[in-house]
């Protein structure tokens, strides 16, 4: 008796593993093939975040990283964070609706690296620079106009004030008029105000620091179509402390809503815009 009892509990089983394969196998397949959509459909934009650095490294790239890594979990972004070039070939930047250049510095990429960036974004890709974005890859002149421009300098870390333009891009709309804040202002070179085919979203006021050498029209963050694909930028983000306290929420609001504007979320006027790799959004025609 005691060793029948096992036996019995082993072929019992087998017969209900049996029966529960035959009964189980029709649902499973129904039910991996669910969890695929959902995924598909969970993820609103996929984003690649590139933080390599070869000249200077901000200490605030762990804590922008963190940030990013929140929203993308409440917004419903799938997002890969990465310090390695060899993302930049032209299979694996397809699967992106952007990339994000996190503070990045120097010369990051090599020319077949750029070469595939450049395709990206020729093929309707969107780029959003961040700080020392702008402090990155001086050699490679089509990045500096993807961009709008380069780092030109900065003086020390102070207060200034910033105003808003009259641009109602998403990534502006939750600026007051004029805000004060203490992060590090860099200088550009060329002007991105001068560019046409740039529109300006924040201005620094001058008169409310020491340092400006751009004059009244000083710019710190814009947009531009560029080469096929979409481009914008932000010169706010030297602190760790934007990125990690609720005091700055407005600066996160603002490159939040820079990265989704870059994916190709929404346009202007908010509307959704077909995506290239996630088309479930309805489809806007003009
Ligand atoms: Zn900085």
């Amino acid at each position: 008796m005691i060793n029948s009892h096992p036996k019995f509990t082993i072929l019992s089983f087998g017969i209900l593993l049996f029966l529960l394969g035959c009964q189980l196998l029709p649902s499973q397949a129904q039910s991996e093939s669910s969890t695929i959509d959902t995924a598909d459909r969970a993820a609103k934009i996929s984003i690649l975040v590139f933080t390599k650095t070869e000249g200077f490294r901000h200490s605030s790239i762990e804590s922008a990283k963190t940030l990013l890594q929140t929203k993308a979990n409440s917004r419903d972004w799938a997002v890969t964070f990465t310090e390695d070039s060899d993302q930049f070939n032209e299979s694996n930047l397809a699967q992106f609706n952007a990339v994000v250049f996190l503070l990045t510095s120097g010369d990051v990429l090599s020319s077949s690296q750029q070469d595939a960036f450049e395709n990206y974004i020729r093929s309707g890709g969107g780029y959003a620079g961040i700080h020392s974005a702008s402090d990155t890859e001086y050699d490679w002149p089509w990045y500096g106009d993807l961009l709008g421009a380069y780092f030109d300098g900065h003086p020390p870390i102070q207060t200034a004030i910033v105003e808003k333009s009259d641009s109602d891009h998403p990534s502006n709309v939750m600026f007051p008029a004029s805000w004060e804040i203490r992060d590090e202002w860099y200088n550009f070179q060329p002007n991105p105000a001068v560019n046409q085919n740039i529109t300006v979203l924040l201005w620094l006021d001058e008169n409310s620091y020491n340092g400006g050498e751009m004059g009244a029209d000083h710019p710190i963050a814009w947009y531009q179509e560029f080469d096929g694909g979409r481009s914008w930028y932000t010169g706010f983000g030297h602190r760790d402390e934007l990125y990690s306290d609720n005091e700055f929420k407005i600066f996160q609001d603002h490159i939040v809503a820079g990265i989704e504007w870059a994916a190709g979320l929404e346009d202007e006027a908010g509307l959704p815009l077909q995506l290239t790799i996630f088309s479930y959004l309805p489809t806007v025609t003009n």
